[in-house]
Order: structure tokens, then C-alpha cells, then sequence
């Protein structure tokens, strides 16, 4: 029985201090109906516990740590130029540096801005949308989730879904009514509002790979023909791809599916596991965003030099040049999620349990459902109890997955063949558990 003593204390007084004892709900594990380990650190693919308790993560800090925790050069990287003082608030070298790094591998953004979280992006970019047509209304997908800012939390994804509140309190029905919202992959749903109301939107985002109810992948021809109908309407199409960023590809998704978005939100991966993400796209839209143009968005952070470091030493190892002959960064981690899925979907069947297993790249997920899972509703149509145990057996067998079907996991350059050997074995006890 895994000992969670200091760890249930130190939440015991965590909950006096922070609503419901976290800094973000789903971390709190409140729908699991336990309470979770607290973090002392992390190396690799392994975290630790205040309680000694040592986990192979597939959380990864929720997607950034793509290259493992605590991977020498980007600790040796922020080592040195944390001397060099922590923050200026004015122009350095190393954003330039970041955004040519970003902007080699995503072809599609010319110019970029970065921000410090994903929420900031993705709110950002609807406002250059905005500005740049001069229309004001938008839409998005249910169950995506694109942060929390008032006009994108309307039925969202992640944990606003996990704690059943996709539409939150605290935000107007003013701000709301904005938000067009439709169901995911479902083409005639889309067509239909742009047909009606195309000349009042002005803009679509999505996750063109979505992980915020579970993983979902876009049905075959769904974001061409959105690419399509977008265009022809002169409404810009944002792709999210703050989580599927470096991960459904090393392009993303849209170097997976050959779609030229006209903005890019990116986050997690490209801060190394510092606050940074950007948005950025087509020159004509991104200089509407001050001082080039009127639309205001601003930070003090901003382009931090710590933050900027541990992103330009991520991307740096992520897109190096494999050695002759071998598979690159991206590739091998590929190779490893269809290798540990093949296993986990062989283990579910000897227990007799039918699950769906998704993958993208170095992203996952696995949904306890006999049947196929395409939007919000048949994930969340997903048992949940089943769930729960499974979780539980896992973590009492050191493996560390999210506390949710509506989240996803994520594969490190430093998951071994060992690690993903001990995650099976863990999920064959864990799927008996559940049948
Ligand atoms: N967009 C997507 C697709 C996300 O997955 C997330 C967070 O998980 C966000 C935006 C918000 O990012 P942040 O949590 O950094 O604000």
C-alpha cells in the first residue's frame, strides 16, 4: 500500500491556504476521491514524492517536459544565465533566438509574439482575429480547451470538464454570446454556422488535435475542409496547438496534416518547463498587435530570459539532427507510445475489457469505452468508474497518469524500455482490477 502520510498532511494545510488545496483544480485528484502525492522532485522520466514514493510520469507537467525532467542541458543552460540576472523587461537576444527556432519548425507563423501560458495565447490571438476583420464573434469546439480566459471558457474541455463546470460562473452571458460554440469533427455542424452567420465570425479555433477530452483525432479530410470553408469566408483559422505543439509531429499538427493555419497558438514544450507560450501567424495579422498596430497586448514577464533559455535548450534537442541512420527525436518517441499502446490494448483484451486507445505522436489516451470516440459526447459517454480504479491501481503501482479521461499523457525522451516494460505489467493488474 503505497504511504501517502506527508503528503496528506501537507494537503491537509494546503487546503487552509489555496481553494481546494492547488494552484490548478485537476491536480487536486478531487474526482478520483483521493488526495494526491505532493511533489518533492523529478529526473527523467521518474517524479518523487515528499513521502519517497518514486512514479514513471506520464503527466510530464502536463505535456512541456518532452524531453524528460531535469534534462542536463537545459539545467545547465538556466544554471548559466540565471547569474546573468532573471528578468530585464526589454529586449534581449534570446527571444529572437526562440522565435527563429519556433518559427524553422512551424513555417505557417511569420511573426510571433510570446506570452507566459497558453491562456494568454490563445486569448491573444482572438483578439488580433478580432482587430485584424473587425467582426467579434468566434468559434470554437465543445471540449477543447484553449485556458480560461472568459470568452473561451464556454464549453471547455479539461478540467473544466472533469469538474463538470464547462460553462463557468463568472462569466457573463454577454461575453458568452460571442462564443459560437459546435461539436467536434462534425462537418455539417460547422459548414451550417459559417453558412449563416460567416460575415459575423472572425475566427474558428481548434485543437486540430484534441486533449482536453481525452485525446480525440480529427476525422479524415476535417480540418482541409475547415482550412476550405474558413477561407473562402475570410475568417481566420487559429490552430491551438498549445498541447499537440511538438508532439502530434514535430511540426504539430499541421506538418501531421498539411494545413496552413492562419495562426498558431504554442505553449508547454516551448518553455521547457518554464511559463512561456506565443502565438504568432500571418505578417498582416500579427502586426495589428502593438506597437506595429492598435490591438493591445502586453506583458512584464514577457520574453523572460530564464523561460526563453529552458525553451531554446528544449527545441534545441528536439530538433537536432539525428545520428546517420537513426530515427529522429520526434520519431523515436513515436515509436515508443505505439509500441507501449500495442501492449496496453493486448493487456485490456486478456482481461476481457474493451477500451479505445488514441494516439499522436508522443500523445495518448485511453478511454474505458466499448465504442468509438470523435467529440465530447461519446467521451464523456466513457465509464468513469472503471476509470477511477484503473487510476488507483496504477498509482499504487508507481505509475503516475492523470487523474482524468478528459486529460491526456505524454511520452519523454527519457521513458526507457524499462519504464514502459514496469507501465504494462502495472496496466495487466490494473485492467484485472477493473473487469
Ligand atoms: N490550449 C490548450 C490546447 C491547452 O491544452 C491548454 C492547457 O492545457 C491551454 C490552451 C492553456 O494553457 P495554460 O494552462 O498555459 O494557460
Amino acid at each position: 500500500m503505497l504511504n501517502l502520510d506527508k503528503s496528506q498532511a501537507a494537503f491537509t494545510e494546503a487546503k487552509t491556504l489555496m481553494p481546494g488545496g492547488v494552484n490548478s483544480p485537476v491536480r487536486s485528484y478531487k474526482s478520483m476521491d483521493c488526495d494526491p502525492p505532493f511533489i518533492d522532485h523529478a529526473k527523467g522520466s521518474k517524479i518523487y514524492d515528499i513521502d519517497g514514493n518514486e512514479y514513471i510520469d506520464y503527466i510530464g507537467s502536463w505535456g512541456p517536459m518532452v524531453v524528460g525532467h531535469a534534462h542536463p542541458q537545459v539545467v545547465e543552460a538556466l544554471q548559466k544565465v540565471t547569474e546573468k540576472g532573471t528578468s530585464y523587461g526589454a529586449p534581449t537576444l534570446l527571444e529572437s533566438d526562440l522565435a527563429k527556432l519556433v518559427m524553422s519548425v512551424y513555417p505557417s507563423i511569420e511573426k510571433i509574439r510570446m506570452v507566459n501560458s497558453g491562456t494568454e495565447a490563445t486569448m491573444s490571438a482572438i483578439r488580433a482575429a478580432r482587430g485584424y476583420t473587425g467582426r467579434e464573434k468566434f468559434v470554437k469546439f465543445i471540449g477543447c480547451y484553449h485556458g480560461h480566459s472568459d470568452s473561451l471558457l464556454v464549453k471547455a474541455g479539461s478540467g473544466a470538464a472533469t469538474f463538470g463546470v464547462p460553462d463557468s460562473p463568472g462569466v457573463t452571458k454577454g461575453t458568452a454570446q460571442d462564443t459560437i460554440t459546435v461539436p467536434y469533427n462534425d462537418m455539417a455542424a460547422i459548414e451550417q454556422v459559417i453558412t449563416e452567420q460567416g460575415n459575423e465570425i472572425a475566427a474558428v479555433i481548434i485543437e486540430p488535435v484534441a486533449g482536453n477530452m481525452g485525446l480525440v483525432l480529427p476525422k479524415q479530410g476535417y480540418l482541409r475542409r475547415l482550412r476550405e470553408i474558413t477561407e473562402q469566408h475570410g475568417i481566420v483559422l487559429i490552430f491551438d496547438e498549445v498541447m499537440c505543439g511538438f508532439r502530434a509531429s514535430l511540426g504539430g499538427a499541421q506538418a501531421a496534416y498539411g494545413i496552413v493555419p492562419d495562426m498558431t497558438c504554442l505553449g508547454k514544450i516551448i518553455g521547457g518547463g518554464l511559463p512561456v507560450a506565443a502565438y504568432g501567424g500571418k505578417t498582416e495579422i500579427m502586426d495589428m498587435v502593438a506597437p506595429a498596430g492598435p490591438v493591445y497586448q502586453a506583458g512584464t514577464l514577457s520574453g523572460n530570459p530564464l523561460a526563453m533559455t529552458a525553451g531554446i535548450a528544449t527545441l534545441s534537442i528536439l530538433t537536432a539532427a539525428p545520428e546517420e541512420g537513426q530515427p529522429d527525436f520526434s520519431r523515436v518517441l513515436t515509436i515508443k507510445t505505439k509500441q507501449l499502446l500495442l501492449a496496453l490494448q493486448n493487456a485490456a483484451k486478456e482481461a476481457g475489457i474493451k477500451i479505445q486507445l488514441h494516439q499522436a505522436g508522443s500523445m495518448f489516451g485511453l478511454f474505458f469505452n466499448e465504442n468509438p470516440v470523435y467529440d465530447y459526447e461519446t467521451s464523456a459517454a466513457s465509464n468513469q468508474e472503471a476509470f477511477k480504479v484503473y487510476f488507483k491501481a496504477m498509482l499504487e503501482q508507481g505509475i503516475y497518469i492523470a487523474p482524468s479521461q478528459f486529460e491526456t499523457l505524454f511520452m519523454s525522451g527519457a521513458h526507457t524500455s524499462e519504464d514502459i516494460a514496469k507501465t504494462i505489467e502495472a496496466a495487466k493488474i490494473a485492467f484485472k482490477a477493473v473487469a
